[in-house]
């Protein structure tokens, strides 16, 4: 294209990012060329911040910059319950209802063979570690209600439910094929609230 190379470079690095076209990447571009030195300073020191502070919670795999996470070492917390979602993101999604007081489980993805994500790519095992300890009553399966989701919960149930342990599934009403993270507090509370054992 016709721009200065540093700009060039900018507006590259930008279109990387999802949902960001080509267009969008100008846009932004040109909004942080005129924006105030600080403020560009200020944007770029927190995204290097958040990418070298945030790592996963080493017990339910969340995001946090403290291991373990706020969630896992508030005492409140009720340490009977583990909610197992996909994504760091059904973490607050949940949160975001204050209907939910026990802990959770991040598997980072959900079982898709077209995809070539099998168990050991999630991290099952470390739930199974987790649930080995006795003090879990229930586990409560919060995967997407998508094809993925559901034959991740039907695979979890059959590992979980012969260890003497209560496994129940969120309740349909969150829409078919959509992700935890788009569903409002009401629908999601509702839905913890109908879950149905596995
Ligand atoms: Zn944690």
């Amino acid at each position: 294209m016709h721009y200065p190379e540093p700009l060039a470079k900018l507006i590259t690095e930008l279109s990387k990012m999802p949902t960001v076209g080509p267009k969008t990447a100008q846009r932004l571009a040109f909004y942080l060329l005129r924006a105030p030195v600080e403020e560009v300073e200020r944007l770029a020191q927190a995204m290097v911040e958040a990418r070298k502070e945030i790592r996963y919670c080493s017990t339910c795999f969340h995001l946090t910059d403290v291991d373990p996470c706020a969630i896992c070492s508030d005492p409140s917390r009720d340490r009977s319950t583990i909610c197992v979602v996909e994504d760091p993101k059904d973490v607050i999604a949940m949160e975001r209802t204050r209907e939910y007081r026990g802990l959770y489980h991040v598997l980072h993805g959900a079982i898709s063979p077209l995809d070539g994500v099998g168990p050991d790519d999630l991290k099952i095992g470390n739930l199974l570690y987790r649930l080995s300890t006795g003090e879990i009553k229930e586990v409560i399966i919060a995967t997407n209600p998508r094809v993925e989701g559901e034959a991740t919960a039907i695979y979890l149930a059959k590992l979980i439910k012969p260890m003497g342990i209560k496994v129940t599934r969120i309740a349909h009403g969150l829409p078919v094929g959509g992700d935890l993270e788009y569903a409002d507090e009401v629908t999601l509370a509702k839905a913890l609230e109908g879950r149905r054992e596995l």
